[in-house]
C-alpha cells in the first residue's frame, strides 16, 4: 500500500507549530498519524515506527539515532516553551521524507552505476603515503565486488587510472540508464585532526546546501530524486558508521557536480580522512574497505527495499 505524507497544505503553508497537547496544529499532526513530544532542549517526530528529534538553533537533526541535517536550522516559537516550528522546507524535503521513508519515483534497483573519485592527473586529497585518486579506487572496486555478489549489475565511471570529467561522470548515469549512481571519495581537513563519515546527498531544490552557498533559482534533472537521494544517503550513512565505528558526521546535502549532473538517485559517500594519520592507515586497510563495501551494500539493499514497498 502506498503510504500517505504528512504534509498538509493549510498547515504546511505557514509552517506547521508542534507543541503540547492544547495547539490545533498538533492535533492535526496526531490525526495524521504522526506523534510529537516536545521538551525545552528539543522535539521529537514519531511515525511510522521512525522518529527524528530537531533542537532550537541547530541544522542538525537525529534520525533513527544517527545525524542527518536540516536545511534550515530548527526554531522554538519565541516566549512558549516546548514549542517548536518547522519551516516548509524542512518539513517537505528532510522531515516528511524521512519519516514516511519516501522515495519517489520508486523505481526497482538493477544496475548501479559506481563512481571512484578524481583519477589521472586529479589525485584528490593527498596523505602521507596515499593518493585519494588510489583509495577510492581500491574501495571503489570492493564496493562493486559487493553488489556483484548481491545480484546486481555494476558499472564504473573509470576501470582505471584515468582522467574522467565531472560531468562525464554524472551524465554516463544516463547513458547507461543506472539506477543508482554512488561517488566514493576519502575527506581532507587543513587541520589533520579531522575524523569519521559522511555522506551527501543532492541538495533539494529551492534550499540551501549544509556548508551554504547560493540557492540556485532553476532546480536541477536531479532534484527530480530529492526523497531518494536523501533515503539513499541515509540507508548507507547509518549502516557506514556501524561498520566504522564513525565519528557520524551525518547526512549532508551539497550540489556536487556528479551529483547534479545524475540521472537517477545518488549519492556521494566521504569513507574517512586521508589527511589525518591515523585514519589514512585505516582506510588503507582491505579488511576495513571490504567492510565499508558490505556497509554500502546494505544501504544499497535497503533502499531498494523501501522502493518495493512505495510500489505496492
Ligand atoms: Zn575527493
Amino acid at each position: 500500500m502506498k503510504q500517505t505524507i504528512l504534509l498538509c497544505g493549510a498547515a504546511a503553508a505557514v509552517g506547521l507549530t508542534f507543541a503540547g497537547c492544547h495547539s490545533p496544529v498538533s492535533r492535526e499532526i496526531r490525526a495524521l498519524g504522526v506523534q510529537s513530544e516536545a521538551s525545552e532542549r528539543s522535539c521529537t517526530l514519531r511515525r511510522n515506527g521512525n522518529f527524528i528529534t530537531i533542537y532550537p538553533g541547530s541544522l542538525r537533526a537525529n534520525f533513527n539515532g544517527g545525524w542527518v541535517h536540516l536545511v534550515e536550522p530548527a526554531q522554538r516559537t519565541e516566549g512558549k516553551s516546548g514549542v517548536y516550528s518547522l519551516s516548509e522546507a524542512n518539513l517537505k524535503k528532510v522531515v516528511a521524507p524521512l519519516l514516511n521513508r519516501e522515495v519517489a519515483p520508486a523505481k526497482p534497483v538493477k544496475m548501479i552505476l559506481i563512481d571512484p573519485g578524481h583519477g589521472g592527473s586529479e589525485t584528490g586529497a593527498t596523505g602521507a603515503k596515499h593518493q585519494e585518486k588510489t583509495l577510492n579506487f581500491a574501495l571503489a572496486q570492493k564496493i562493486r565486488d559487493e553488489l556483484v555478489k548481491r545480484g546486481f549489475t555494476v558499472k564504473m565511471t573509470r576501470d582505471t587510472d584515468k582522467d574522467v570529467s565531472l560531468d562525464a561522470r554524472g551524465n554516463l548515469s544516463g547513458t547507461l540508464k543506472a539506477d543508482l549512481f554512488i561517488s566514493v571519495h576519502h575527506n581532507a581537513a587543513a587541520n589533520r585532526t579531522g575524523t569519521g563519515v559522511e555522506t551527501f546527498a543532492m541538495t533539494p531544490d529551492g534550499c540551501r546546501s549544509t556548508g551554504g552557498g547560493a540557492v540556485p533559482k532553476q532546480a536541477t534533472l536531479s532534484n527530480r530524486y530529492d526523497s531518494a537521494n536523501l533515503n539513499l544517503a541515509q540507508e548507507i550513512q547509518s549502516r557506514l558508521v556501524k561498520a566504522t565505528g564513525g565519528p557520524d558526521r551525518g547526512v549532508k546535502f551539497a550540489r556536487f557536480r556528479v551529483l547534479v549532473k545524475a540521472h537517477c538517485p545518488a549519492v556521494l559517500v566521504e569513507a574517512g580522512f586521508i589527511t589525518t594519520p591515523k585514519e589514512e592507515l585505516a582506510i588503507a586497510d582491505p579488511a576495513r574497505q571490504r567492510k565499508v563495501a558490505a556497509a554500502v551494500a546494505d544501504g544499497v539493499e535497503a533502499f531498494n527495499r523501501r522502493t518495493a514497498a512505495m510500489k505496492k
